[in-house]
């Protein structure tokens, strides 16, 4: 119930970051998408603006630099500004100092009194092309800047050009932005779910497995602690008692004392394991070599168990293995061999090159491991008899470790029944 809650508040969490992170993506590519829009609807515009404006200012140094060449033609008049206007759309304001329009013969009556009248001068934006609104219906880019021929009553000129479709075009644009950011919204927060939901999912999985770890660790740990307690407590009711009276009480708590050490030893290799804190220290080794002295003691062991152990090593090869994993790999291997065979069974551990690849097989006689439980040998506190492996002291991580250790030799393990009798363990190794 907990844990569900923690879950719920952890995949909210993975939602709002991924929504807040697909909004702030959109964002960023409508403005800039919005900006580049605009900037190139306008840019004709505002050359145009420009490009005329330094033609004027030409003009006016040239009128200021050359004596007039007839004094009674007196001031310039304005309408040789309009000289030589590039386009069209574009309009030539000349404003007098008090902020009346000088020109209006030029711009044309109708088109004055219709719109410029209530237009005023603001000389705030003076050399900025900005946008400005008559009638508050048409749309204009325009420049201002100041005159500088000193022979006219003119004090500013204002270029102005009509920029209505492009303003449509901008609006038009907005709304369709509008409308994908609502879309976009209701999408991302479908996706949003999804994904959290998708993230959530390894979290909730090896959350799971770890309190399964610890579930089964605790309950390993209990039973041998639970045997120790119980059978140091019956000595100390007896406390005259001699040892050999009491030999299989000892014999019993040492045992299982060896088995907790084991127990502890290998969780803490797991444990190492998850956390990514083992570092592997690889070094070559002749895998043949190092194969026949690992086993050695256990063909010993076997024949004074009554079974046969062979060794057919024809690989030659040289690996570059962590040494103490290696032999750690074997012994899991053939403590497992032994423990699951009988008298007169026999062990054998073969190696051979198979495509470029180093083959180490560890077969026995045994008992073999049932079809439907061979998916379950590498899970770990996994053992198909549990009472047996007691007995023979158990506690299922021995093939998780092996499997764990060859992984971190880029190598693969898998378990074959053998045709007659027994199982096979088949490693393969990089060479
Ligand atoms: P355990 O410490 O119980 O042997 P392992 O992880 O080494 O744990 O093995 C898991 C289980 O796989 C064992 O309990 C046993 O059932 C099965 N197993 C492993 N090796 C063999 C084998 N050589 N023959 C038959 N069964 C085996």
């Amino acid at each position: 119930m907990f844990n569900k809650k923690i879950f719920r508040n952890q995949q909210l969490k993975f939602m709002l970051f991924n929504l807040i992170a697909f909004t702030v993506i959109f964002t960023i590519f409508s403005i800039i998408i919005f900006s580049q829009v605009q900037q190139t609807l306008f840019s004709k515009t505002d050359e145009e603006l420009l490009s005329f404006k330094e033609m004027l200012v030409d003009n006016m140094l040239n009128d200021v630099n050359s004596p007039p060449q007839n004094k009674d033609n007196g001031p310039r008049p304005p309408k040789d500004r309009q000289r030589g206007i590039p386009n069209p759309r574009m309009i030539v304001l000349n404003w007098d100092k008090d902020g009346n329009i000088v020109n209006e013969d030029q711009i044309g009556s109708l088109f004055y009194e219709n719109y410029l009248q209530d237009y005023h001068l603001d000389p705030s934006n003076i050399d900025e092309i900005t946008m400005t609104t008559i009638n508050n219906l048409y749309h204009f880019r325009y420049i201002l800047f100041k005159d500088t021929n000193k022979d006219d009553d003119i004090a500013y000129t204002q270029l102005m050009i009509n920029v209505d479709a492009e303003q449509t075009i901008m609006s038009n644009f907005e709304k369709l932005i509008t409308i994908c950011a609502a879309i976009f919204i209701i999408l991302s927060i479908s996706a949003s779910y999804i994904l959290s939901r998708k993230m959530m999912q390894p979290i909730i999985h090896s959350w799971n497995k770890q309190a399964e770890f610890v579930e089964n660790a605790s309950h390993e740990l209990r039973t041998p602690l639970t045997i120790i307690q119980n059978k140091l407590e019956l000595l100390l009711t007896k406390p005259q008692d001699r040892i050999a009276d009491k030999f299989e009480s000892i014999a019993l708590s040492l045992s299982e004392t060896r088995r907790l050490s084991k127990l502890t030893s290998d969780l803490l290799t797991l444990a190492r394991a998850d956390s990514a804190e083992t570092q592997l220290v690889k070094q070559p080794i002749h895998v043949d070599t190092f194969i026949k002295n690992v086993c050695s003691p256990y063909k010993e062991i076997a024949e004074s168990q009554d079974k046969n152990f062979w060794l057919h090593l024809s690989c030659n090869s040289t690996i570059q293995a962590d040494e103490v994993r290696f032999h750690q790999l074997l012994v899991i291997l053939l403590d497992n061999a032994l423990k699951y065979t009988n008298d007169n069974d026999s062990i054998g551990v073969k190696t051979y090159t198979e495509d470029q690849k180093i083959i180490l097989e560890v077969t026995d006689t045994g008992i073999g491991i049932k079809d439907e439980n061979m998916k379950y040998i590498f899970d770990r506190f996994y053992r198909e008899d549990r009472a047996r492996s007691r007995e023979t002291g158990g506690v299922g991580l021995g093939l998780s470790i092996a499997h764990w250790i060859i992984t971190k030799h880029n190598g693969t393990i898998k378990v074959i029944q053998n045709d007659k009798r027994g199982t096979t363990f088949k490693i393969k190794l990089p060479k």
